[in-house]
């Protein structure tokens, strides 16, 4: 099964794929990942990513796309996958399909107060990086790390205009893409609304998702 997961930032895809890599015997491949071992493993094509990262800029289509390609081509990827953070753009996505199709493309959908609700509850510690949720998984005292007793603070990211900006980005980038997935058939939606593990028994459920 080849897969593509879209969805918000905060509906919790990445949750969903660390257990489906397990129950459909499959590699969760996200791009931070591939672009983080190229640049470890010091292939060309990782010195180039290495040369763009760090002069700041965004790493290009067509970079990006020969990454992806490449580690498609490795051995634990033949049987399939769940790609993560790939296709972004339309040229992406007409790339894959040149070399990879997906079988599916699935869609977790979250309104954006679902959204903001989650990320914006969010409390990090400085001091030895877990993080919290003032709702969802509060820590035992209020803005005291549970494992060392920092003081919790609200990452830059996770503060509401810099969340309105994302989600406003990514709904810009994401909507050709459904448009592109659903024209094929190919398209798939969950509602990641519910709690962790409903969102994920959806998704089992989907059309295609055998268990093994
Ligand atoms: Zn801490």
């Amino acid at each position: 099964m080849k897969l593509v997961f879209l969805g918000p930032p905060g509906a919790g895809k990445g949750t969903v794929a660390e257990k489906a890599q397990k129950d459909l015997a499959v590699p969760h491949v996200s791009t931070g990942e591939i672009f983080r071992a190229a640049v470890k493993n010091g292939t060309p094509l990782g010195l180039r990513v290495k040369a763009v990262i760090e002069s700041g800029a965004l790493v290009p289509d067509e970079l990006t796309i020969e990454l992806v390609r490449e580690r498609l081509g490795q051995g634990d990827a033949k049987s399939g996958w769940i790609l993560d953070g790939f296709p972004r753009t339309i040229p992406q996505a007409d790339a894959l399909e040149g070399f990879d199709p997906p079988d599916r493309v699935v869609d977790f959908e979250l309104g954006d107060p679902a959204i903001v609700e989650r990320l914006s509850g969010r409390r990090t510690c400085p001091a030895c990086g877990r993080s919290f949720h003032v709702k969802f998984m509060p820590p035992a005292k209020a803005g005291i790390c549970d494992s060392c007793g920092g003081t919790l603070i609200t990452r830059e990211d996770d503060r509401i205009e810099a969340i309105q900006r994302r989600l406003s980005a990514y709904r810009a980038q994401t909507a050709p893409l459904i448009q592109y997935y659903r024209g094929k058939g190919r398209l798939l939606t969950v509602d990641a609304s519910p709690e962790a593990d409903a969102v994920y028994a959806a998704f089992l459920g989907l059309p295609g998702m055998n268990k093994r």
